[in-house]
């Protein structure tokens, strides 16, 4: 990148940057590296205005990475439920008291690296934002940015292009810069390229075809998979139990049931809602059962919403108590 345009990208991220609570405004010193580390796990596949509110409450209720580690861990998971991808926050307690173990977060990509849970894009965003290493994460929307202003095809040497696009000094806000032109300029769908600081430089835009790059990945069929859940319901509480720690919504609470499976199950339902997981497609069937099972607790159902349930089970009861309600209707 030009020297030209490396310093229009970092005016236009001055006039337009996005105020969120895990940012440092351009020109102030740097956030701290667990806001940071924080927001970006929790940003994995999860969009900034979910992710915003639960941010500032998590925070809120362990401020720094010590308070985070020493957390129980039914506690965290309770706190992440709803916003998905469980294993996310299972790692996110590892590496709490891993890095409080060692007295704080190195400072370098390659020593993030090494924690639980951190992979390229995590350790590159901390080290550049934070720490304000010569790092550039490449997450979707750099991705996008950096192989539609190359007219990549092939998104393997987006990585080696972004680094050599970053301009001498500020790394943190190059990196903030980019993200933001990927996320509110530079769209997958219809960019809005006559706003954009890079078009002079853009060779997607200057062959009028940027939607073309990256070229598009195939779309995946996802499998589908079934399930049962009981709905054991007793003088206004309902029987839940926490599923075991390994495995997908490994330590959450949920609706007890059997495991799920490929064959299409028969039941007399009250419910069923379906799920879309990354890998496969859920249908969950809803059966109402009399006596406990397992090892669980009897959860109030007016207070259904402070047992962390993810959102299949979340939805799954909401489904459950409007089935009951027809019922006795
Ligand atoms: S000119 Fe258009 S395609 Fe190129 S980087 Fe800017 S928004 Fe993206």
């Amino acid at each position: 990148m030009s020297a030209n345009a490396a310093s229009r990208l970092l005016q236009h991220y001055v006039d337009n940057f996005r105020r969120l609570p895990w940012r440092s405004p351009p020109g102030s010193p740097p956030p701290e590296p667990y806001r940071v580390w924080l927001s970006e796990v929790m940003l994995q596949q999860t969009t900034v205005a979910a992710v915003t509110p639960r941010f500032e409450r998590f925070l809120e209720r362990w401020p720094t990475i010590e308070a985070l580690a020493a957390a129980p861990e039914a506690d965290v998971m309770q706190e992440w439920a709803g916003l998905g991808y469980y294993a996310r926050a299972r790692n996110l307690i590892a590496c709490a008291r891993a890095v409080a173990a060692m007295g704080g977060f190195p400072a370098s990509e390659a020593e993030l690296r090494k924690l639980p849970g951190i992979g390229a894009y995590t350790s590159a965003a901390v080290a550049a934002i934070a720490f304000g290493e010569a790092e550039v994460p490449v997450d979707t929307n750099v991705e996008r940015v950096v192989a539609r202003l190359h007219a990549l095809t092939d998104k393997s040497a987006v990585p080696a292009f972004a680094k050599a696009m970053m301009p001498e000094g500020r790394p943190g806000d190059f990196a903030q810069a980019m993200m933001d032109l990927g996320a509110s300029i530079c769209r997958p769908r219809a960019p809005l390229c006559t706003q954009c600081p890079l078009a002079a430089d853009c060779r997607a835009f200057a062959l009028g075809t940027p939607e073309a790059f990256p070229t598009p990945k195939p779309k995946t069929i996802r499998p589908q998979r079934y399930g049962i859940a009981w709905w054991i319901e007793r003088d206004g509480l309902v029987w839940l139990v926490r599923r075991p720690a390994k495995g997908m919504l490994g330590g959450m609470a949920a609706l007890p049931g059997p495991d799920w499976q490929d064959e299409p199950v028969t039941a007399n339902a009250i419910a069923w809602v379906t799920h879309v997981f990354t890998h496969f497609a859920l249908d969950l069937t809803i059966v109402p059962v009399a006596e406990p099972c397992g090892e669980g607790w009897w959860q109030p159902i007016d207070r259904l919403s402070e047992a962390g349930l993810p959102t299949l089970y979340r939805r799954a009861a909401e489904a459950a108590l409007a089935g009951m309600t027809a019922l006795a209707a």
